[in-house]
C-alpha cells in the first residue's frame, strides 16, 4: 500500500523563522527598523498563558521587540480599549495581538476592531478581511496563511485545482477559502449543515479540515492522491490512562495516509506554521508602516 508523503510543518516553520530572523537583522542594519509585536493577555487562562509565552519567545528569537501586557481577569472593556489605543499610537509597536478568548463581559469584536488595521498582526480586523476578499494588501490570518505556504511548497501553482474547505469560521475557514480562490482554485466551503459531506470532500484535490471534530474526515472521504491539510487541534483523553490527553486532528490519520498523496500530521503540521506566520505578519506590518517593501521570504 502506498503511503502519503508527510508534510513536515515543523521543519518548514523552523526554516521560515530562520529566514524571518535573517530579514529582521537586515532591516535593523540597513534601515534601523526593529519590528515590534505587542501581545495582550487578559486573565490567567492556562492555555492562553502557554500560547502567549511561546509567541513572546518566538518574537525574541527572531530579533524583534516584544511588548507583553498581562492584565488582570477583572479588566473592563474601557481599560482594554484604552491600552489598544495607546499601542496603536506607539511607533515602536508594529503589530498588536489580543489573545482570545477574552473574559465573557468583554466584546471580542469591539476589541479586535479597535486595533489599527495596519497593526492587526492576527489579520482579524474587518478591514483586513475585506482587503483579503477584494485582493488588497491585507494582513492575513496566520493559520490559513501557514496552510497556503505549505500548499504552495508542495504543489506550486494551484490554478484550476478543486479545493474543499471544511469549516467556515472567520479565523480559519473563510480566509482559507479566500486565499485558495485568489490562487485560482475552484473552492467549495463546507460546514455543519452541508449535505453529504463525504461526497463533497471526495471532490477535493486539496482538502482542508478545520471543523474541530477529532478524526471526522475518514479515509474514504479523500480523493486518492489529494493533498490533505489538517488544521484541527483536538485534545482527546487517552483510553485507560485517566487524566492524560493526546492531540489529534480532524482527519483520521491512519486511514487518510493510505489514500492521500500528502498530509500534514497533528501535531507537527499546521500548528508550528501559525506562530511563524505571526512573525511574518509583524515584519510585513513594520515594513509597510516604514514605507519599505516587505522582504520575499521565499520557499522552505
Ligand atoms: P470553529 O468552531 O470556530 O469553527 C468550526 C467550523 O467547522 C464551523 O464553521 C462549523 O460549521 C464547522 N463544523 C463543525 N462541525 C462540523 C461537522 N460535523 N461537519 C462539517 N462542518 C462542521 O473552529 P475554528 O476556530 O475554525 O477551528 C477549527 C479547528 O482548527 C479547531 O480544532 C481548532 O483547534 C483548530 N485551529 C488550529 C490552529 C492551528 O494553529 N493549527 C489555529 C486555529 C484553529
Amino acid at each position: 500500500m502506498t503511503q502519503a508523503e508527510l508534510i513536515d510543518g515543523k521543519t518548514f516553520a523552523a526554516g521560515l523563522r530562520a529566514r524571518i530572523g535573517a530579514a529582521v537583522a537586515d532591516l535593523r542594519a540597513r534601515h534601523g527598523l526593529r519590528p515590534g509585536l505587542a501581545v495582550v493577555l487578559v486573565g490567567a487562562d492556562p492555555a492562553s498563558q502557554v500560547y502567549v509565552r511561546s509567541k513572546n519567545r518566538a518574537v525574541a528569537e527572531a530579533g524583534m521587540q516584544g511588548f507583553e501586557h498581562i492584565l488582570p481577569e477583572t479588566t473592563g472593556q474601557p481599560a482594554l480599549l484604552d491600552l489598544v489605543g495607546r499601542l496603536n499610537r506607539d511607533p515602536a509597536v508594529h503589530g498588536i495581538l489580543v489573545q482570545l478568548p477574552l473574559p465573557a463581559r468583554i466584546d471580542p469584536q469591539a476589541v479586535l476592531d479597535a486595533i489599527a488595521p495596519a497593526k492587526d498582526a492576527d489579520g482579524f480586523h474587518v478591514i483586513n478581511a475585506g482587503r483579503l476578499a477584494t485582493g488588497g494588501a491585507a494582513l492575513i490570518p496566520c493559520t490559513p496563511l501557514g496552510c497556503m505556504l505549505l500548499l504552495r511548497d508542495r504543489l506550486g501553482d494551484l490554478s484550476g485545482l478543486e479545493a474543499v474547505v471544511v469549516g467556515r469560521s472567520n479565523i480559519v475557514g473563510k480566509p482559507m477559502a479566500q486565499l485558495l480562490l485568489a490562487a485560482n482554485c475552484t473552492v467549495t466551503v463546507c460546514h455543519s449543515r452541508t449535505r453529504d459531506l463525504p461526497a463533497v470532500c471526495r471532490r477535493g484535490d486539496i482538502l482542508i479540515a478545520a471543523a474541530g471534530r477529532p478524526g471526522m474526515v475518514r479515509g474514504d472521504w479523500i480523493k486518492p492522491g489529494a493533498t490533505v491539510i489538517d488544521v484541527g487541534i483536538n485534545r482527546v483523553a487517552q483510553p485507560g490512562e485517566p487524566g492524560t490527553y493526546r492531540l489529534v486532528g480532524d482527519v483520521a490519520f491512519d486511514e487518510a495516509v493510505a489514500v492521500a498523496g500528502a498530509i500534514t500530521p497533528v501535531p507537527g503540521g499546521v500548528g508550528p506554521m501559525t506562530i511563524a506566520c505571526l512573525l511574518a505578519n509583524t515584519m510585513t506590518a513594520a515594513c509597510r508602516q516604514a514605507g519599505i517593501d516587505p522582504p520575499d521570504l521565499g520557499k522552505g
